[in-house]
C-alpha cells in the first residue's frame, strides 16, 4: 500500500453526486432531507450495505434519492466539501500526491433549489479553496437534456472559465442509450474551440451503435469515457491520436458491462501501450477508492491484474498527463 500512497495519482472519472461518502449522505438526511421520507432512508441503507446492480439501466435509478438531499446551494456545498476531502485529504493539508477533475451535471428547478449557474457556481467555490494544482471542475451534459439545456450549460461553463474560474472541460454523461448525439455536436465543438477539454462517456454497453460511436469521435474528445465496446475503427483512431482512456474497473465490473477483470479492456490499451486513466466514477455506489482501484492493478490474478510496480507507475504517469486542468508534463 505505501508504494500506491506515494505514487502521484489523477481521479479524473468522478461524478460528484456519485461520489459522496454515507456518513455525509445519513448527516444530510438529518438537516437537510424531506421530513421522514423513508425512500431516501432506505437508499442510504442500501448504498450502506452494497448496491447490487442486475445491469447498468439499474443504475441510473440510484440518483434521485442522493439528489433529493443535495437540492439546494448548502447542501450542495456539504457534499462538495465531502467529496474534495475524501479525494485529496483536508483543504488546508491536501495531500501533495494526489488531484481530482470532478465533474456534475448542473440541475435547476425542481430537482435543485436555484439556477443552473447557482449550482455550477456553488460547487466551484468549494472547488476553488483548494489549490488548483489539487483540483478543478468539469461540467456534466446529460444525453438526456434538450438543446436549450444544453446550450445553456454550455454557456455557463465556458462564461465561468472565462471569468477565470476553475472550470476545465465538458463531459457527455447519463444513461447511455438515450439522446440524439447530432444535436450536441456544435456544443461540444463550441466549448472546444474555447478552450474547454472534452471527455464523453463513449460505447458504454454493448447496445451502443457504432453509429453513435462514431458521431461521438467526430466531436474530436480529448479524453473518453469507459470505452468498453469500441468499434474497430474507433479503437485505431484512438490509438493514432493517443487519446486517454478514463478506466473505471470496479464500476465495469459492478455494472456488469464486463464479466471479469480478465476481460477488462484495460488489457487491449496496455497491450497497445495507448494512454489510460484509473478512475472511481461513483465511488458511493461502487464502494471503492482511487487506492482500491490501483490495488487491483498489482493484486494477482483472478482478485487483480497482477501489473507489476513499475507498470503501475507508468499508468499513474498516464494518468497525470492526461489532466485538462494542468498543463502535461508540468
Ligand atoms: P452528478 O452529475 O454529480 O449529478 O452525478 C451523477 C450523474 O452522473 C448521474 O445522474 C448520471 O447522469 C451520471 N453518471 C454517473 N455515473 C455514470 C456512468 O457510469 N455512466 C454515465 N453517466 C454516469
Amino acid at each position: 500500500i505505501s508504494f500506491l500512497e506515494c505514487l502521484p495519482k489523477s481521479e479524473l472519472h468522478a461524478h460528484l453526486n456519485g461520489s459522496i461518502s454515507i456518513k455525509a449522505l445519513q448527516e444530510l438526511a438529518q438537516s437537510h432531507g424531506p421530513e421522514g421520507d423513508q425512500t431516501i432512508k432506505s437508499k442510504i441503507s442500501e448504498f450502506a450495505s452494497g448496491v447490487t446492480l442486475s445491469k447498468i439501466d439499474d443504475f441510473f435509478t440510484l440518483f434521485p434519492a442522493i439528489y433529493a438531499l443535495t437540492s439546494s446551494p448548502k447542501p450542495l456545498a456539504i457534499a462538495t466539501a465531502d467529496v474534495l476531502s475524501s479525494f485529496l485529504g483536508p483543504v488546508e493539508r491536501p495531500n501533495p500526491q494526489s488531484y481530482l477533475e470532478l465533474r456534475s451535471t448542473p440541475r435547476k428547478q425542481p430537482s435543485f433549489d436555484g439556477s443552473r449557474l447557482e449550482y455550477v457556481q456553488t460547487v466551484l467555490s468549494v472547488v476553488e479553496l483548494y489549490p488548483a494544482t489539487s483540483c478543478a471542475f468539469i461540467v456534466s451534459i446529460d444525453r438526456r437534456m434538450s438543446e436549450e439545456d444544453i446550450k445553456e450549460c454550455v454557456d455557463i461553463a465556458i462564461q465561468m472559465k472565462q471569468q477565470g474560474r476553475r472550470v476545465v472541460g465538458l463531459d457527455l454523461c447519463g444513461d447511455p442509450l438515450v439522446g440524439d448525439m447530432e444535436l450536441f455536436k456544435p456544443y461540444f465543438q463550441r466549448a472546444k474551440q474555447h478552450g474547454l477539454g472534452i471527455t464523453l462517456h463513449i460505447a458504454e454497453t454493448k447496445d451502443n451503435s457504432e453509429h453513435d460511436t462514431n458521431l461521438l469521435m467526430s466531436f474530436e474528445p480529448d479524453r473518453l469515457g469507459h470505452a468498453t465496446f469500441l468499434d474497430e475503427s474507433s479503437r485505431k483512431m484512438v490509438l493514432e491520436k493517443k487519446t486517454p482512456v478514463e478506466l473505471c474497473l470496479t464500476s465495469n465490473l459492478l455494472c456488469k458491462t464486463v464479466p471479469t477483470l480478465n476481460d477488462h479492456h484495460i488489457r487491449f490499451y496496455l497491450d497497445n501501450k495507448a494512454p489510460i486513466v484509473i478512475c472511481t466514477d461513483d465511488k458511493l455506489p461502487f464502494r471503492t477508492t482511487v487506492l482500491g482501484e490501483y490495488a487491483l492493478l498489482l493484486a494477482k490474478s483472478p482478485l487483480g491484474l497482477g501489473l507489476s510496480e513499475q507498470e503501475v507507475k507508468e499508468i499513474a504517469e498516464m494518468g497525470m498527463q492526461a489532466r485538462f486542468g494542468v498543463t502535461p508534463s508540468a
